[in-house]
């Protein structure tokens, strides 16, 4: 099968000709249908990056497809279901894996796989899709999943004053789940308006720029009153330093961004106001489920993020023409052309 490889970070993926995997006890093979490029795929194979993929191994984990084949043991999927694939797995047994919780596994691993035409995914955690559910409309779930645990985490409701910096598609789909949680009150705020229409799509009840005036703005956007949750998606240096400072009493400040640079904040500010500091990373197999149904059920706002399908053969100059900040939100890569 044709497969995009990582062979060394700064070094363009290289497109190879690779045996199909074989799923083992638990898994299932999927043929890949579309898989997302993330913003982590770029950085961890950029160069000089602290953190890059292991060598010789097949990113993606954005990704759709079709059950080909079932490891042995398998019963909660059949040959040709129609899957959102979860891209990790952990042992299967321990009390996080029993809840459905992978990343909470001393165990977890990354399968990924989903840059090449078949992929590896454990079987009881991936979403099986219902009729009115797209494979592409399914390669969105994982980055959706990561913004319905990142709500989940800041406890948003329908009073919730809500302020997504950052709107790369982890904050758009912080978005989408905080208006899905019944909360009117999301801000979106980013460097550059490129978005802010999008943001809108997705459910946003304002717009402001990441500007000098960024704190005058916001105050005007909740009337006066400070947020109670400030997701931060942006992963630069600085970013949690402005959530800390935004943030209201006793509020919370959920960060999912991926910086892999030294940041410093100041802690004295963030006790006084009692701020609960949240990383996020990942999401439950009941996300990725809740997903579906909610893509199931009519919101597909989120396929305004995707803008453009590829071959597999243009991924790796894609990917690193998506280095430069440009038109692109989402791009989705089909390795079956
Ligand atoms: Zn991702
Ligand atoms: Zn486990």
């Amino acid at each position: 099968m044709k497969a995009a490889v990582f062979r060394s970070a700064g070094e363009a993926l290289a497109i190879e000709d690779r045996p199909v995997p074989e799923p083992g006890p638990g898994q299932v093979l999927v043929a890949v249908h579309s898989c997302g490029i993330c913003g982590s795929d770029l950085a961890m194979t950029a160069s000089g990056s602290p953190a890059t993929f292991a060598p010789g191994c097949v990113p993606g984990h954005e990704y759709s497809g079709k059950v080909v084949a079932l490891g042995q043991g398998v019963t909660s999927l059949r040959i040709g279901d129609a899957v959102s694939a979860f891209p990790v797995a952990g042992c299967g047994t321990c009390e996080a894996c029993r809840a459905g919780d992978p990343y909470g596994c001393s165990a977890c691993a990354y399968l990924m796989g989903g840059f090449g035409e078949f992929a590896i995914a454990a079987a009881d955690l991936c979403a099986p899709l219902p009729a009115g559910v797209s494979l592409d409309d399914a390669a969105l779930v994982e980055p959706l999943a990561c913004g319905a645990q990142a709500v989940r985490l800041g406890a948003v409701g329908p009073a919730s004053r809500v302020l997504v910096m950052g709107l790369g598609p982890i904050g758009l789909a912080a978005i989408w789940w905080a208006a899905r949680a019944g909360c009117r009150q999301i801000v979106a705020a980013a460097p550059s308006p490129r978005r802010s229409e999008l943001a809108g799509t997705m459910g946003a009840s304002a717009f402001i720029p990441m500007d000098d005036a960024f704190l005058q703005a916001l105050a005007d956007a909740f009337g006066g009153q400070a947020p109670d949750v400030v997701f931060e998606g942006a992963g630069k240096p600085g970013a949690i330093a402005t959530a800390l400072g935004c943030v209201g009493n006793r509020g919370t400040v959920v960060s999912s961004g991926m910086c892999f640079e030294h940041d410093s904040f100041v802690p004295g500010f963030a006790v006084m106001k009692q701020v609960r500091l949240q990383f996020s990373m990942g999401y439950l197999a009941q996300d990725f489920r809740d997903c579906v149904a909610a893509l199931e059920a009519g919101h597909v706002e989120p396929r305004a993020m995707v803008t453009r399908s590829i071959s597999l053969d243009r991924l790796p100059q894609t990917l690193e023409a998506l280095r430069e900040p440009g038109a692109d939100c989402k791009v989705l890569v089909r390795p079956v052309g």
